[in-house]
């Protein structure tokens, strides 16, 4: 998986939680702990799930990102992930 991203994997920021959120869900990505093995893009059902053009995960790879509004907020990536790199928060729906 050739690319053109310039990040320095020696950053100790790569391994701070990347959070993105609507009033659904928080999904949060640990860019430092992703080894771009790609379970999570194949095994997500709605497929919002893709390579982030811009940050690289743990082996120099493009690391995942997350279509927060496209999320369904089922938790098979986090739970599929071998390396604890996604991890999903539902949030309570609000009272009527
Ligand atoms: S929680 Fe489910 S729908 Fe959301 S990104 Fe993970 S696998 Fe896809
Ligand atoms: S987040 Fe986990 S399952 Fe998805 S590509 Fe990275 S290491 Fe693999």
């Amino acid at each position: 998986m050739a690319n053109n991203i310039k990040v320095d994997l020696n950053d100790p920021a790569r391994f701070r939680p990347v959070v993105a959120e609507n009033d659904k869900h928080r999904n949060t990505r640990f860019l430092g702990l992703c080894k771009s093995c790609g379970e999570c893009v194949v095994k997500c059902p709605v497929k919002c799930i893709s390579w982030d053009p811009k940050e690289l995960g743990q082996l120099g790879e493009p690391a995942i990102i997350i279509d927060v509004d496209k999320c369904i907020g089922c938790e098979i990536c986090e739970q599929i992930c071998p390396d604890c790199a996604i991890e999903i928060t539902n949030k309570p729906k609000p009272k009527t």
